[in-house]
């Protein structure tokens, strides 16, 4: 098939993804030439819907380990031996805090993730509220969960506790999940990211590469996140864990994570896209380049059970790339921003 790149540019542009038979002859492009073209498409098609605006997360690992589930990509499941921490729900003073330290790093939408297949009691319910509610009050940030399975009702309550967006990966392809994950299934992936949709909260789901997956099954995952029109996919690309199942997944290189990038923007041309767990490893010296490619968002710090870049070098980076942070959506924060990172119109506290 050939690729028309004048007419794939008119249509991302106007917010139309490419069809999944163009998607398919992207992934088995190999001429350098056809290559740096779909990259330029794919970052003129990011400022095109999203200026020069970019999205920068944080998260906590609010309770690691433990987990009686076993992701093979995971070393907090209790299946297998490996370093991860171990430890319960932290307090909600403990998350508030952590949270002030990220928005005084830059951080603008922040996480809280848990372990485990699903919150276990009421009271973990309950912190978990008290420090969205005390979050969104005291930082002014995005305010996000990553609690594993949830009900439609317990999504809700969050939500009226201030909570704006849920975060819930399907981790792979439909048809690869089961090589992945047997203790729960697709489907159950699907209905808590429905019911966070259906609330109308903001839902980032996305998915991590490098598990040995095929190219077709990446384009299979995100037709999957279009037909569930997600907000945002988190991009993560294997960072093998010692003592699980990937321990010697190493199958990625730097220009397969960016092909990765300009495929799912020119796939989901409107939607944000995050680079997350994985970035220095995987992507190394080439990692300034995820935003020419179509990426508007990045994680910032650590992830969760392993050590992010310094964050004053990420600041670096997007100030080399002339991006700044995207304002919040609500409250002030209470902290300045750089000045080469604040949107233009914005004062110190990033506000329009
Ligand atoms: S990814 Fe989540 S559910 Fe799966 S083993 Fe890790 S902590 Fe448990």
């Amino acid at each position: 098939m050939t690729l028309d790149w004048t007419d794939i540019q008119r249509r991302t542009s106007a917010g139309e993804g490419v069809t999944e038979p163009e998607a398919l002859a992207m992934t088995r492009l190999t001429d350098p030439g056809e290559i740096q073209k779909m990259f330029a498409v794919a970052g003129e098609v990011r400022v095109e819907h999203k200026g020069n605006f970019v999205n920068t997360c944080g998260i906590s690992n609010a309770k690691s380990g433990r987990c009686a589930e076993a992701c093979s990509f995971c070393s907090q499941s209790a299946h297998f031996s490996t370093d991860a921490p171990k430890y319960q729900l932290k307090s909600a003073d403990m998350l508030v805090a952590e949270a002030k330290e990220a928005v005084a790093a830059g951080v603008r939408e922040f996480s809280l993730v848990a372990s485990g297949r699903a919150m276990t009691s009421r009271s973990e319910l309950d912190t978990v509220k008290s420090a969205v509610a005390r979050i969104r009050e005291e930082t002014g940030m995005q305010t996000c969960a990553s609690l594993g399975l949830m009900s439609k009702d317990a999504l809700a309550e969050l939500q009226s506790a201030g909570l704006q967006a849920v975060h819930h990966n399907l981790e792979t392809a439909r048809s690869h999940h089961a090589n992945i994950v047997q203790t729960h299934s697709y489907d159950d992936e699907v209905e808590t990211v429905r019911a966070a949709r259906e609330l109308g909260l903001y839902t980032c789901c996305g998915g991590i590469f490098g598990m040995g997956e095929s190219w077709a099954q990446r384009v299979e995952l995100a037709m999957e996140l279009r037909d569930l029109d997600v907000d945002s996919v988190p991009l993560n690309f294997l960072n093998p864990r010692p003592g699980t199942p990937m321990a010697d997944n190493a199958e990625l290189t730097a220009a397969d994570c960016l092909k990765v990038i300009a495929l799912y923007r020119l796939m989901l041309p409107t939607k944000d896209l995050i680079v997350c767990g994985g970035r220095a490893v995987n992507l190394g010296e080439r990692q300034d380049e995820i935003f020419r490619v179509g990426a508007n968002g990045v994680m910032l710090g650590n992830y969760l059970t392993t050590a992010g870049r310094e964050v004053e070098l990420d600041l670096d980076m997007l100030e080399k790339e002339g991006l700044v942070i995207r304002p919040p959506p609500h409250k002030p924060h209470p902290q300045s921003l750089r000045p080469s990172v604040r949107a233009e119109g914005t004062d110190a506290n990033g506000v329009a």
